[in-house]
């Protein structure tokens, strides 16, 4: 159950932290994102990696390729929205956002059954990207409830991939290759997120730190 209440329950807290805490400025948001994006990163390394080859035969790769080619295509849709990069044009949230940041929350719940890390990496990269997200959708002039309904959208798509894979028998063989491909997607994005987290290439000693904690919890945990 855990594996499908805590995906929403980040997305939860991450909306209504930002909803009572109104920041003003991003600083600890993009700590917490690049925090997120360390701490997925070692868990895709330390975790996911070494059991799809260790389960997978000579094409796991290809799969971890596809899943990189896959996030690269869901990135045009949405702009970078699911690594934190959300912009409103007009006050309005275009629907291919939406649409790429759901395909891509979607796709990273399939394996989550399977491998117990992987959840908490995904509640953690969960959290800032929902808190980005509902700083975003305040920003247009939707309706309350059409808020909430985006909000509540981009919550249950993970679980809904999880579910998805864990009762479609046909899926069940192919486990391994789909794992394969969400290392692939994962792999993309943390590594993104981390990219893009040093602005500029300034030195800058508190996402350093965040980063080197991330990794080494990733660690850790695992
Ligand atoms: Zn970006
Ligand atoms: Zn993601």
């Amino acid at each position: 159950m855990n594996n499908y209440l805590l995906p929403i329950a980040a997305v939860i807290l991450g909306g209504l932290s930002i909803l009572i805490w109104k920041p003003k400025e991003l600083r600890s948001v993009k700590l917490l994102l690049a925090f997120s994006g360390a701490f997925l990163l070692g868990t895709t390394l330390t975790s996911l990696l070494p059991s799809v080859f260790a389960n997978g035969n000579e094409h796991t790769s290809y799969w971890i390729l596809a899943g990189i080619i896959i996030q690269i295509l869901l990135e045009q849709l949405s702009k970078g929205a699911e690594h934190g990069h959300i912009h409103t044009s007009n006050n309005r949230i275009p629907l291919t956002l939406l649409g790429g940041l759901y395909l891509h929350a979607f796709i990273e719940g399939f394996p989550i059954h399977q491998h117990n890390d992987l959840l908490w990496a995904i509640v953690i990269h969960k959290l800032p990207i929902a808190m980005l997200l509902t700083l975003a959708i305040w920003q247009t002039n939707f309706n309350f409830s059409k808020k909430v309904m985006i909000l509540i959208g981009f919550a249950i798509m993970t679980p809904l991939g999880s579910y998805l894979n864990f009762y479609t028998p046909i899926l069940q063989p192919y486990s391994v290759h789909i794992t394969a491909l969400v290392v692939g997607v994962l792999l993309h994005i943390s590594t993104t997120i981390l990219f893009e987290s040093t602005e500029n290439h300034k030195f800058n000693i508190s996402k350093l730190l965040v980063i080197v904690i991330g990794i080494g919890l990733s660690i850790l945990k695992h």
